[in-house]
């Protein structure tokens, strides 16, 4: 017997549940690329995306995925035989740094783990050791959606301030923008990469890379910039076309538009708050899962460090994998698979996985995940603890 029939929820950390009226307003024949609406809708995106990243700076919009975003801060931020520092906490750090490295840039990489955030002390550490000021930039991923960190990226401006040190400071932030507090300007941050598909609520095809002015003049010194990835016609265009280096990605930019509308009306500070409640909606009930013989833990132990967005555990394997397919076969929720998480033992990560609730997520939505893990973690005799709904319920209630 499967209760899957209905509307189904995707509970993975990106793409994330995209609202209807992003879905319709995105359902229209392509507009005229050359004049009009499109051009007008295109212009009135900017100072939207930049209230979302809290900065006077600039931002140049990607037909790309964050990988393309990715790509596009390193190109205009290093070139080949330059080096690099990078923060590791997940796989996405990882993933940076290979993309990096496969350009020729070098990279140095800091290794704090899947569990730990960064420590920006070793990161002071390794800049004090660069004497001639070689490193360019250091990278952090300010919510690593494996591990389902959240890091604390003004510590690291703090740390470069401390041994003066001109490295550019860039930020990932493709999975906690419009989820987790972020201040660009206040905190420091030079260059900020962003995609459409989390917190954006847009579906996945265009991505951001936020800048100051400071990231501006360093690039200027660069040799050479690959004409596709340079962010400078993008930020200044002298025709339409020069935002997107070729035809505009005319669907997304209406559902974008609506994204942001739907940020702006509720306002950055009541999404942080929702976010902040339901992700400890979630906590409340994994604690509780995890009394007794219950094997169910969260990743990240540190409140403070945990993602209000994503939230990664542990259940033993196989366990992880079989609650994943009950869900998503008998009631229709899709969980994340665990990433970056294998083990000699669990070499599938097969023993983790995540919980998505970022972005249009709101209560009856949580609350319908965590009731039907409970369902499943019952049908599959998979030991854990007791009380975990109404240990969510009681954190909504209080909030509200
Ligand atoms: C999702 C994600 C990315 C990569 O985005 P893609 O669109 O899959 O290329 C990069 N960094 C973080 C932190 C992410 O969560």
């Amino acid at each position: 017997m499967s209760l899957s029939n209905g509307r189904s929820y995707l509970a993975i950390p990106g793409p994330s549940v995209i609202p209807d009226q992003v879905l319709q307003a995105m359902h229209r024949p392509s507009p005229n690329i050359y004049e009009g609406e499109l051009i007008e809708i295109t212009e009135s995106l900017i100072p939207d995306l930049k209230y979302v990243g809290q900065t006077d700076g600039y931002v140049a919009i990607y037909i790309a995925n964050g990988h393309g975003a990715w790509e596009a801060a390193l190109a205009n931020m290093a070139e080949a035989g330059d080096t690099i520092l990078v923060a590791a906490t997940g796989s996405f750090a990882h993933g940076w740094a290979e993309i990096a490295e496969n350009m020729g840039i070098k990279t140095q990489i800091i290794e704090f783990g899947t569990h730990s955030p960064i420590d920006a002390g070793f990161i002071e550490e390794a800049l004090r050791a660069d004497v001639h000021k070689k490193i360019k930039a250091v990278l952090v991923t300010h919510v690593d959606t494996s591990s389902s960190v959240r890091n604390d990226v003004h510590s690291v401006r703090l740390a470069l301030d401390a041994c003066h040190h001109p490295a550019l400071l860039a930020a990932d932030c493709v999975a906690s923008l419009a989820c987790d507090t972020f201040e660009m300007d206040n905190w420091g941050v030079d260059i900020m990469v962003a995609g459409s598909q989390k917190g954006l609520m847009v579906p996945p095809g265009i991505s951001f890379v936020y800048f100051n002015e400071r990231a501006k003049i360093v690039q200027t010194s660069l040799s050479r910039v690959s004409s596709y990835w340079n962010w400078a016609p993008r930020i200044a265009p002298q025709r339409y076309y020069e935002y997107f280096c070729g035809t505009a990605p005319t669907q997304h930019i209406y559902g974008l538009r609506v994204a942001l509308d739907m940020i702006r009306y509720e306002g950055l500070d009541a999404i942080f708050a929702r976010h902040e409640i339901l992700a400890r909606a979630i906590w409340s009930a994994v604690e509780c899962w995890g009394t007794g013989d219950g094997k169910m833990r969260l990743n990240i132990q540190n409140e403070y460090y945990r993602s209000r967005a994503v939230t990664a555990l542990s259940i033993g394997a196989p366990f992880g994998l079989n609650l994943r397919r009950w869900v998503e076969k008998k009631a229709g929720l899709t969980l994340g698979i665990g990433l970056g998480m294998s083990s000699p033992e669990d070499p599938n990560g097969d023993g983790f996985f995540r919980f998505g609730h970022m972005g249009h997520v709101n209560a009856q939505m949580i609350m319908g995940l965590i009731g039907t893990v409970e369902a499943g973690l019952c049908a599959l005799d998979i030991p854990h603890g007791p009380g975990a709904c109404d240990a969510a319920a009681k954190q909504i209630a209080l909030a509200t």
